[in-house]
Order: C-alpha cells, then sequence, then structure tokens
C-alpha cells in the first residue's frame, strides 16, 4: 500500500475506486478530531473521511482513498462532480460579478434561470419563478405565496414526507428523529395525510387517495386548505413510487377545492428520473415545482416555479433574500441545464436505472432481507426487511453502508425506519463502477 497523497505532484484522477488505507484513514481520522472539538456535534457525517477532490462519480479523501459516489452528495452533483462546463462557467461569473443582491440590482443570469424553469418544468402555461438558497427555503416560499393567493392558511403534507429543516419545513417533516425531536414549538395549521407506499399499505391509487382525502375532509376541510405539498416520488421517506392514479386523483382534489398543489421535486427534480421532473411520470401539471438539490451541480441555490397568477399573488417586496439567485450559483444552473440537453443526460438515467434495477432484482431474488425494489431512473431504492414480512432491518442497512464503505462504495440510506438504501449516483456514473458497486453490495449482502 502506498499512500499517494504524499507525491508531490496532483494525483491525476482515474475513474476507479481505490482503497489504500483503513477507513478512515490517518488524515481523515486527525481532522475529524478538529472537528469534534469545534463543529456542532448535531451536524452529523454518514462516513467520516474527509474529502479533497470529486470528479464525475468518485471522490477522493485525505488520504488518497477513492470512492464511487453512489450518493452524489444527496441527488446534488446530478450531472458528476467538478462537471468542466459548471466549472469554467461559475469560475467566470465569480471573477465578474459574485453578488449585487437581486433585490438591489439585478443581473442577467437569475432571469435566464427564471425562463430555464419556465421552459422545463412541467406544462405549458405562463411561469415565474422565485430564486432561494436552499431546498428548505423553497418550501417555506412556496407556502408562503400559496397561502398569499389563497387567503387561507391550511397545508396539507403527507406521512413519510421531507421537507427540510427550517421551522415551518421542519413542521412539514414527517420523522421525529432526528429532524423534530425537542425542536418545537412547531408551525402551525400544517396537516399530515397517508399517503401511497405500494409495499407497506398494499393500495391501488385510488383507493389510496380517496384515504388521503376522506383524511383531510374530516381533520381540516378543503375551504381552509392553502395548499397540499407533496414529493412526487418521496426522498428521505425512502423513494417511494406512489400507486398508479394516486397523485393525479390529488391532483384534481386540489383543483375543484381552490387547493394550491405543490410538487417538491427537490430530491426528483432536475433529470434525476429520466424526466426533467418526476411530475411526468404521473401526468402532473404542479401549480408550484419546488426546485434545490440537483439545480446548480453544487452549489446552493432553489426555486419556486410556478403559475404566474399565484407567483404574481405576493407583493413587491414581499419576496427574496440577501443571497437568493446569487450569480454564480445562477452561472452553474444555466451551465447545468446546458449539460443535460448537450448530453442527452435524461437518457443516462433511463441508462441507469437499465442497469442497475434488473441487478437489484436479481439481489432480491438471492436475499431474501430485500422486501422491496423500486423507483425511477437514477433514483432507486431496495427496502430491507425480515424476510417475508415488512419487519424493518434497519441494523441491516447500517451493516451494507459499513461494509460498502470499507469497499469504496459510498452508500446512503433512508427510509422511515432508515431501512431502505437508496441509489442516487451522478448521471456521470458509468456502467463498469455501477457493476463494480453492485458486486461490494453482493458480498456486503452475503455478509450479513
Ligand atoms: C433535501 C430536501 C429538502 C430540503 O432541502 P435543503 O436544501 O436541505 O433545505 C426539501 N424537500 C426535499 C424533497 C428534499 O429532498
Amino acid at each position: 500500500m502506498t499512500d499517494v497523497s504524499e507525491a508531490s505532484a496532483p494525483v491525476p484522477l482515474t475513474e476507479e475506486r481505490r482503497i489504500v488505507t483503513a477507513i478512515p484513514g490517518p488524515k481523515s481520522r486527525a481532522l475529524h478530531e478538529r472537528r469534534l472539538a469545534v463543529v456542532a456535534a448535531g451536524v452529523s457525517s454518514a462516513l467520516p473521511v474527509y474529502i479533497e477532490r470529486a470528479h464525475g462519480a468518485i471522490l477522493v479523501d485525505v488520504d488518497g482513498n477513492q470512492f464511487i459516489d453512489l450518493g452524489a452528495g444527496i441527488g446534488v452533483t446530478t450531472i458528476g462532480h467538478t462537471d468542466e462546463a459548471v466549472v469554467s462557467a461559475a469560475s467566470a461569473q465569480l471573477a465578474q460579478v459574485t453578488h449585487t443582491a437581486f433585490g438591489i440590482t439585478p443581473y442577467e443570469p437569475y432571469v435566464r434561470v427564471a425562463e430555464l424553469l419556465a421552459e422545463h418544468t412541467p406544462g405549458d402555461h405562463a411561469k415565474k419563478s422565485l430564486l432561494v438558497n436552499s431546498g428548505a427555503e423553497a418550501v417555506e416560499n412556496g407556502v408562503k405565496i400559496a397561502r398569499k393567493f389563497t387567503g387561507r392558511r391550511g397545508v396539507a403534507v403527507l406521512d413519510h414526507a421531507f421537507h427540510g429543516r427550517t421551522n415551518l419545513a421542519m413542521t412539514m417533516t414527517f420523522k421525529s428523529m432526528p429532524y423534530k425531536a425537542g425542536f418545537g414549538p412547531f408551525a402551525p395549521e400544517v396537516y399530515r395525510a397517508p399517503g401511497s407506499y405500494p409495499f407497506r399499505d398494499g393500495l391501488s391509487g385510488t383507493e389510496a387517495a380517496a384515504h388521503t382525502i376522506a383524511y383531510l375532509e374530516k381533520t381540516v376541510g378543503p375551504s381552509d386548505l392553502a395548499c397540499l405539498v407533496v414529493e412526487p416520488i418521496q426522498g428521505e421517506g425512502g423513494f417511494m413510487v406512489p400507486a398508479d392514479g394516486y397523485l393525479p386523483a390529488l391532483q384534481e382534489w386540489c383543483s375543484t377545492h381552490g387547493i394550491v398543489f405543490i410538487a417538491d421535486e427537490i430530491q426528483s427534480g432536475m433529470g434525476r428520473t429520466g424526466r426533467y421532473f418526476a411530475s411526468e411520470h404521473f401526468g402532473l401539471v404542479p401549480d408550484l415545482v419546488l426546485t434545490a438539490k440537483g439545480i446548480a451541480g453544487g452549489l446552493p441555490l432553489a426555486g419556486v416555479t410556478g403559475r404566474s397568477e399565484i407567483m404574481d399573488a405576493a407583493h413587491a417586496g414581499g419576496l427574496g433574500g440577501t443571497f437568493g439567485g446569487n450569480p454564480v450559483s445562477c452561472a452553474a444552473a444555466i451551465a447545468v441545464f446546458e449539460r443535460i440537453e448537450q448530453h442527452n443526460l435524461l437518457a443516462e438515467a433511463q441508462r441507469i436505472e437499465a442497469t442497475l434495477k434488473p441487478e437489484l432484482l436479481n439481489l432480491q431474488q438471492k436475499y431474501g432481507v430485500i422486501g422491496d425494489v423500486r423507483g425511477i431512473g437514477a433514483m432507486l431504492a431496495i427496502e430491507l426487511v425480515e424476510p417475508g414480512s415488512t419487519t424493518p432491518l434497519p441494523e441491516a442497512v447500517n451493516s451494507i453502508v459499513a461494509f460498502a464503505a470499507q469497499q469504496g462504495v459510498l452508500l446512503l440510506s433512508a427510509g422511515t425506519w432508515g431501512n431502505v438504501l437508496r441509489f442516487l449516483p451522478s448521471l456521470a456514473i458509468s456502467d463498469d463502477l455501477l457493476g463494480q458497486a453492485v458486486r461490494v453490495l453482493d458480498d456486503a449482502l452475503a455478509a450479513l
């Protein structure tokens, strides 16, 4: 074993998995000591290897270990780490103008991102956008705008939802640990209804929608609801693809009752599922679409995009923020949209599904703990349970994640019970790297 990071010239980044030290290595362990002294304990890291470089679907740590990244920074570097187009667009913008505050003196890249969002979000109605810094901020603003437009207060959300960590967004999030426990009081007027989770509820889309709607009609009543916020494919909840017809039935109910239908596409959007937005798989045309994560290749940016009459309900000065729609982030986002078009990345997401899903289904045949294989495009997951039941096996997920890390594969867990492994690689990942990752997963399952 050689410690390659000690070489004087930068090591060229090869697209390969390579483990050269214990994981975490000595330099990561030393950095972790420093971190424990000064970084708040509430900020955790799933795998405390400190990353020095990244490209495509490969992460390189400070000890020279290289990992196949199946998490893409939680679905953020969707077009690949340090994509050349993003790096050069953002670098050029950085040197040209870094910040003015769009609310003081505007600039073109913000307008261009709004044009691209209008073009690529579902539906051909007139659309407008607001740009902010994070997913949670997009959620907050989507609700704020829906309330102003409807003059109503109620916000409907679903079981297993994740919408972020600020006060309103955390209230809208389902899971207590780690997101909510001890962090109350929570925001008022948030109503949670059962959703569609085919593996666990066994309901058709029509049946599940009837439950959701009946529940909301009994507990709040449609005339008090400003909006319904749904993730078309739930992210942190465990990549649940709702049963056929579920989401269209909800949208129809919303439009009958003047409830703003908001698709939180923060994790499922920007090409992840092989369409620009997962809503398209279900024939949805949301009133508002929330974007973040994958939109700017790793730079912080988020958006609320939707029907002009709804977006324009907020008075001048009512929306915005100091950093919202930062020029460097906007330049990166423009490059991301261009990359998706030029490299036909939507087809790459379909390729990843075609490569990975049959492999996962094979593993399901082999290992009874894989209760469900699900997802669309490069948003795939397996749910681990006691064989033949739906009893969650979070410990199995934790051992697989730990095993894979030792073998140079970064895997992310998810799920209300922490018993889901999700695969959300960059769309740039090669079939070869995917194949290697599957072999490590196979070994990890065998080692359980
Ligand atoms: C990550 C996420 C959010 C919150 O985004 P942040 O940028 O972390 O605030 C909201 N909704 C969904 C579906 C997400 O996956």
